[in-house]
């Protein structure tokens, strides 16, 4: 049985001051909750302060990013290390916003895959097919392609902890969310896949979270689906009513 991962993703959202606000409510609401993984992505700025606020409480630190060197002159970058030094635990990796417009590629999500394994945190590597691709019969070969390129190098071993999201471009911020069926159908590609280049045992535990206009209305159906491990939610994350929502109705029996 995998356990469930929900993960807000605060996007370039949230002051310092913001970010505690909200945390706050959400470590109080969710102190109960033992079943599931709970992590806040906040931006660089925050982690810090959301870290220490959430030391000791059931709500995990993430960040949205950082860059696979160590360190050195890379001038407005953030590694690894600096995220472990603030407790972070986990990292999203490779989201579409990242790929479009800052022209993320494949080879980067890869490398950058490598050093939040190796510095011991667990990589959230975004995966999903934009409106064209789908239209014209491409999802899983994009699937693929994200899948086998981002992990490309790695060991069964590599993958204990790691998370996929599968996120379809055209279901981010746009209301839209894939159907149930929809997400599934990709997850389980995803599944098997792993399962092809990894190992029936790995793939079996990897947790595959869907993203892309999660919202309390629909996460009950999606969360039903036998491969869908959880949810990476951008904008129902920013308030706290609805990540809260989202994360007991993920929790309910026969989910
Ligand atoms: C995201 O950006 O990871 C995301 C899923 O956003 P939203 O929930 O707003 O579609």
């Amino acid at each position: 049985m995998r356990r469930k991962i929900i993960a807000g993703n605060w996007k370039m959202n949230n002051t310092v001051t913001d970010s505690l606000e909200l945390v706050r409510k959400l470590s109080v609401e969710l102190k109960d909750v033992k079943d599931a993984d709970i992590v806040v992505c906040p931006p660089f700025t925050a982690l810090y302060s959301v870290g220490q606020e959430i030391e000791g409480s059931n709500i995990k630190l993430g960040a949205q990013n950082l860059f696979w060197e160590e360190k050195g002159a890379f001038t407005g970058e953030i590694s690894a290390a600096m995220l472990k030094d603030v407790h972070c635990e986990y990292v999203i990796i490779g989201h579409s916003e990242r790929r479009n417009i800052f022209k993320e590629t494949n080879s980067n999500v890869n490398k950058k895959v490598k050093a939040v394994i190796g510095r011991g945190l667990l990589p959230i590597v975004c995966v999903g097919e934009k409106e064209e691709e789908r239209k014209a019969n491409k999802t899983f070969d994009i699937i693929c392609a994200h899948i086998q390129r981002a992990l490309a190098g790695l060991s069964a071993d590599d993958l204990k902890g790691l998370i996929v999201a599968y996120e379809p471009v055209w279901a981010i911020g746009t209301g839209v969310n894939a159907t149930a069926q929809q997400a599934q159908e990709v997850h389980a590609f995803i599944r098997d896949l792993v399962a092809k280049n990894f190992g029936k045992e790995p793939a079996a535990g990897l947790r595959i979270q869907y993203g892309g206009s999660v919202t309390p209305q629909n996460i009950s159906s999606l969360i039903k689906e036998p491969d869908i491990d959880g949810a990476l939610v951008g904008g129902a994350s920013l308030k706290a009513d609805s990540f809260l929502q989202i994360v007991k109705l993920s929790l309910q029996p026969g989910s």
